[in-house]
């Protein structure tokens, strides 16, 4: 995939494609640490966040993967309509973030099970891990049943390119589906605020840069996170493609269960949406009961009596 990077002298460019993500993951979630206190973990989290947002949206003019995103077709009415899930998405999952900090620890049952007395790093990797198990199942669920569960979350895949802001653009079923799904069964386990919150913090920020259209080359650390190299591939409008890559912060689940996916080549520019024959209303709160009015579609369609059965009643 070609860049406007031509500004840029070589070496710069090879610096900020490998370096930019472990800078921006590793900083935020340092910032995190060194900051977090009880007092002021409602603010602190968006406050990392927009601060990450706001650099990769400088990064993504500076070293794009895929130039023509920065400026797709309908840039308009698409940011209005990315604002408004952005802060219904996001303020869902900052508060279910902070309820689920205000919480841990105090079920009578979560007890001694948390390894609390591991370091705080690895307790951290841990909560991303087992904090993305369910979520993991939710959303492999929701592209291979093709069903309701796809309808809710067709919408993060509508856009026919990647940057920053596709990241919050969830319907609001979705985003607090996969919040809970997330920070539930950690809170319930007994994981301390601290780790829940940093956890949290990185959770988030990855989700900006993976989305990001900036040409991040992160090498062997493809591995270990399911960054934009391999999250392209899971917005790929072809579902032999799109069906795989379902972890949302580091690859563990992807790697257990097989679905990992990196063919090693970049996305087609006009490679990502929604697959063919698959479709949503255009306004957003058609998208947004779209799910449901399927639902009752489908019921209706059932509840019609057989067609032999209504041609023999008397008319
Ligand atoms: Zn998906
Ligand atoms: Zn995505």
């Amino acid at each position: 995939m070609s860049s406007g990077r031509s500004r840029l002298c070589p070496c710069l460019v090879a610096g900020l494609q490998r370096l930019s993500f472990p800078f921006l993951f590793g900083g935020a979630g340092s910032a995190a640490a060194g900051a977090y206190t009880p007092a002021n973990s409602g603010w602190l989290m968006p406050l990392v966040v927009v601060a990450v947002g706001l650099l990769t949206y400088a990064l993504e003019r500076l070293l794009p993967y895929a130039p023509a995103w920065n400026n797709g077709t309908g840039t308009r009415s698409d940011a209005g309509h990315l604002a408004a899930t952005a802060v219904f998405a996001h303020l869902g999952e900052s508060l279910a973030w902070s309820a689920a900090v205000a919480i841990a620890g105090t079920l009578p049952f979560s007890q001694g099970v948390w390894p609390r007395d591991w370091p705080l790093p690895a307790q951290i990797v841990l909560a991303l891990a087992v904090g993305d198990f369910l979520p993991y199942l939710y959303h492999r669920a929701s592209h291979e049943t093709q069903g309701f569960l796809w309808r809710v979350h067709a919408i993060h895949h509508a856009p026919e390119r990647l940057y920053t802001l596709n990241f919050a653009r969830f319907h609001p079923l979705n985003a607090a589906l996969t919040a809970g799904l997330t920070l539930l069964p950690l809170a319930a386990l007994g994981a301390g605020p601290f780790v829940l919150f940093v956890a949290g913090v990185l959770h988030n920020v990855h989700g900006v840069l993976s989305h990001a259209n900036v040409d991040f080359r992160l090498g062997p650390l493809n591995a270990v996170f399911s960054m934009a190299e391999l999250h392209r591939w899971h917005h790929a409008r072809d579902p032999r493609l799109a069906n795989g890559n379902y972890s949302a912060t580091l690859t563990v689940w992807d790697w257990l269960f097989r679905t990992r996916r990196n063919p090693g080549r970049g996305v087609a520019r006009d490679g990502v949406g929604l697959w063919h024959g698959s479709a949503l209303p255009p306004r957003l709160l058609q998208q947004w009961i779209y799910p449901f009015a399927q639902l009752r579609l489908r019921r209706a369609q059932h509840r019609r009596p057989p067609r032999r059965w209504r041609c023999c009643q008397p008319a």
